[in-house]
């Protein structure tokens, strides 16, 4: 019998809603949820892709602890629970020697991180950090002079847009599944679509206006 299961896809920090088969509790299919508006059933190649990594035996099929050094490639297979109690001896280790101050955490930021961000407060360290601490810097700090929040806390809603302008944003060619899906429903509704880019991609293909522009110009 084929179940149904729900699940977020991890191949990628986008992180998708998906719908995958299971039979006898063997993954079968996965495709976007079709209950998702935004994903409409549909999902990238890599998403696609997971079904690969479940099968793939060259990958560690369960929890092994290092031993000897580093490099020797010895390794002991361990039970989760093995594994768990390892890293919080380790960790409780360096609290003791060190102050809780000493752990931070640093994720891709995205879902879930509420829950690494009450794990390091449970430690006792203040310490969080994420990738969004280096990346995109610029654009959160003029989200949030300009309109008081971060770029993140708002969504954009690309199929209800009139005119949507990509600057140096090649949209079909990166990895959101529901951002294609917006932007090409925005197009079945007469939206227009403004490329400016320095090369003539797969969005400049789908543009009503393509401008290209020499590499270093785009602020200009
Ligand atoms: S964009 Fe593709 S790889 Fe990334 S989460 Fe979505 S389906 Fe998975």
């Amino acid at each position: 019998m084929v179940d149904k299961v729900y699940s977020v896809c991890g191949m990628c920090t986008v992180r998708c809603p998906i719908e995958v088969e299971v039979e006898n509790g063997e993954v079968m299919f996965i495709k976007g949820n079709p209950h998702d508006p935004g994903m409409a059933g549909a999902l990238c190649p890599r998403g696609g892709a997971g079904y690969a990594l479940t099968l793939d035996d060259e990958r560690p099929q369960f929890p092994m602890i290092r031993q000897g050094e580093r490099g020797e490639g010895k390794w002991k297979r361990v039970s989760w629970d093995e594994a768990l109690d390892y890293v919080a001896d380790r960790l409780k280790g360096i609290m003791d020697k060190y102050g809780p101050e000493s752990v931070l955490w640093s994720d891709r930021g995205g879902p879930f991180r509420d829950l690494h961000m009450a794990f390091v407060r449970a430690l006792g360290s203040p310490n969080y950090c994420n990738h969004d601490s280096s990346c995109a810097r610029n654009v959160q700090h003029a989200a949030k002079s300009v309109m008081g929040m971060g770029r993140k806390d708002v969504s954009y809603d690309y199929k209800n847009c009139r005119h949507l302008v990509l600057q140096t944003r090649n949209i079909f060619e990166a990895i959101n599944v529901k951002e294609v899906n917006g932007v090409l429903d925005m197009k079945d509704k007469g939206g227009q679509l403004t490329v400016i880019d320095i090369r003539a991609n797969v969005s400049a293909s789908k543009a009503d206006n393509f401008m290209l522009i020499r590499p270093g110009t785009d602020y200009a």
